[in-house]
């Protein structure tokens, strides 16, 4: 028997390395699923639509919102982000692992609706380094780098809600940890003991 899917919430503040490291491990693992998420904010440069995120209006998400389609949402800055239900719902249904890239209010959200959801904080090794990060990112100008500095503080400080806290120092090895939390979260008694139970049918 096939174990229902997983739901992992992947939060950290804005240019920690989300992204990289979701790069990172979803090519080393064929049952991790990344949930592309709705957005209302303009593209940046080398994103494409469909990929990185559904880039709609803001009356195409209420309208999402309003007809049910869309699990939770938050506001971040200026701009609204979500994550579409059905999808979600179904790779769960399939077994898989489904990652959300998610601010701190949305996966508060998921936690209440799923309250199995496993929690995961990319935390920067400082906010020096995180600014630099962003600066060197240069897809936001001086009052957006100054806002998601502001966010980022506010996030870090709701770490102490998340089950895991990996810090994003070097990459490869933050990427390693993540996969490596993922990967263990499958041997949890709670995960196992269909295998237990058939162990021991017989005996
Ligand atoms: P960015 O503009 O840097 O791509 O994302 C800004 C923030 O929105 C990040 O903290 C990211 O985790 C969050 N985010 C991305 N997708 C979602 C989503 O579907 N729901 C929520 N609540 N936050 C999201």
């Amino acid at each position: 028997m096939q174990n229902k899917g997983m739901l992992v919430l992947f939060s950290g503040p804005s240019g920690v390395g989300k992204d990289t490291v979701l790069d990172i491990i979803l090519d080393k693992d064929d049952m991790l699923q990344r949930s592309i998420s709705l957005t209302t904010r303009e593209k940046r440069q080398g994103e494409t639509d469909g990929v990185d995120y559904y880039f709609i209006t803001k009356d195409r998400f209420l309208t999402m919102v309003e007809d049910g389609q869309v699990l939770e949402y938050a506001q971040y800055g200026e701009n609204i982000y979500g994550t579409p239900k059905e999808p979600v719902d179904k790779w769960l249904k399939e077994g898989k692992t489904v990652i959300l890239k998610i601010e701190v209010k949305g996966a508060q959200k998921i936690r209440e609706l799923y309250p199995d959801a496993v929690s995961i904080f990319l935390l920067p090794p400082s906010m020096q380094v995180l600014e630099n990060r962003i600066r060197r990112r240069g897809t936001e100008n001086e009052q957006d780098i100054a806002k998601r500095l502001e966010i980022a503080k506010n996030e870090i400080c709701r770490s102490a809600d998340y089950d895991f806290v990996v810090v994003n120092d070097d990459i490869d090895e933050a990427s390693n940890n993540v996969l490596s939390i993922i990967k263990a979260l499958n041997f949890t008694y709670k995960r196992m003991n269909h295998k237990i139970s058939e162990v021991i049918k017989n005996v």
